[in-house]
């Protein structure tokens, strides 16, 4: 199919300026054309559009999850049977608002990787999918009820090997404590450097990029030297850190609506005692922590840990918008971090609109470039090529 779209203004993903006025034209599934709005585009479809952007691609979601508020218990009730169902059914609701591209940074069972070889054969509509398998962490480390516990190099190396074996395509440490597991505290450290650097080492054999959960400041420091491709969260990192963000040219992905959105709703009193307490301490400095490091330039990546509690897939234009109120981004610097950044972080080929490219996109009613919020409710979304999704 061939698809014409006049747009008011091109958002292409990076940071280059926009361009006004211009016809985009869609044909087997890659960007034909991009023109002045003069020119007659023959399509089978013609659309208009204040903006249009790239399709979003979120670097840290759980597809098994969406916002329950106590994730733990939630685990342990939930049949395996019914966490693919689930799996299946965020990530439509993920691309119908916009999320064409996604890496899943842990589930319980090989949802996320079956699900990505559905969505691939065209069998299930979701985003393209980049998955981990299950997180590997110490035992009883956070997330343990989902992930795969290993202690000592060689026995993560062999669970890295299990997950590539699982068909994961990229592997996720867990290098602290977190908020979401019951007697696991964020700022102690949990695998070590030396653990962290085997995983690291066997994944690399495999050509697969490790992404390591951190928030305390030692644990980010250890993911930063044993060489991870990004740390995930990092809300506690210190000016040390910052150093070593820049000196090994690692990614942060700073998840901050999973934050904001316990704080935001310790009100409704249905999250456990030690998820509220836990966030709330870390919401007093991730702000600001995050903030200078993103001024130091370190690159920050969009992820905002879709599935945590009240953090859902389809709303991944929150954490594009704290990217700009919290991190003083502009709204076209923060696009930049959910389209651009996050696809050279995570190796797809997406989040770039340019001819030859593959046209995963949105068409806006509003200009994303003057107000971020304009990414809620894409018009349309078009992925591969396709309409994936159409609001009436
Ligand atoms: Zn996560």
């Amino acid at each position: 199919m061939r698809i014409a779209i006049r747009t008011g203004m091109l958002y292409d993903g990076t940071d280059a300026p926009p361009r006004s006025n211009v016809t985009l034209v869609v044909d087997d599934g890659r960007i034909a054309e991009i023109a002045g709005n003069a020119e007659r585009a023959v399509a089978d479809r013609t659309y208009e559009a204040a903006s249009v952007v790239p399709g979003l691609i979120n670097c840290h979601v759980h597809l098994e999850v969406n916002g329950e508020p106590d994730i733990q218990t939630f685990y342990l009730i939930r049949t395996p049977t019914e966490r693919t169902l689930d799996a299946a059914r965020h990530a439509r609701l993920a691309l119908e608002a916009g999320v064409t591209t996604v890496r899943d940074l842990g589930g319980s069972e090989s949802n996320a990787i079956a699900l990505r070889d559905a969505v691939a054969r065209g069998e299930h509509p979701g985003p393209t999918i980049v998955a981990a398998g299950r997180a590997i962490c110490m035992t009883g480390g956070h997330g343990f009820f989902l992930g795969r516990e290993a202690d000592g190099p060689w026995d993560v190396r062999k669970a890295v090997r299990e997950q590539r074996k699982a068909g994961a395509t990229c592997i996720k440490l867990v290098a602290t404590g977190g908020v979401l597991t019951k007697g696991a505290v964020p700022g102690q450290d949990q695998l070590g450097e030396e653990e962290m650097r085997a995983a690291i080492v066997e994944a690399a054999t495999h050509g697969m990029r490790v992404a390591a959960h951190a928030i305390g400041t030692s644990g980010i420091k250890n993911a930063l030297r044993a060489g991870v491709t990004s740390v995930e969260h990092g809300h506690l990192l210190d000016d040390e850190a910052i150093e070593l963000f820049q000196s090994r040219d690692a990614y942060l992905v700073p998840t901050l609506a999973a934050v904001w959105r316990i704080y935001e709703n310790i009100a409704g009193g249905a999250q456990p005692e030690y998820v509220v307490r836990k966030a709330t301490e870390i919401y007093q400095h991730a702000g600001e922590n995050i903030r200078k490091a993103y001024r130091a330039g370190v690159k920050i990546a969009g992820g905002s840990d879709a599935g945590t509690p009240y953090n859902r897939h389809e709303d991944y234009a929150y954490e594009v918008e704290l990217m700009s109120t919290v991190l003083g981004m502009s709204p076209q610097q923060a696009l930049t971090a959910a389209t651009a950044t996050a696809a050279q972080l995570i190796g797809v080929d997406a989040g770039v609109l340019a001819v030859g490219r593959p046209a995963d996109l949105l068409l806006l009613a509003g200009d994303a470039g003057s107000d971020v919020r304009a990414l809620r409710e894409p018009r349309v979304v078009v992925k591969g090529g396709a309409i994936a999704h159409e609001r009436p």
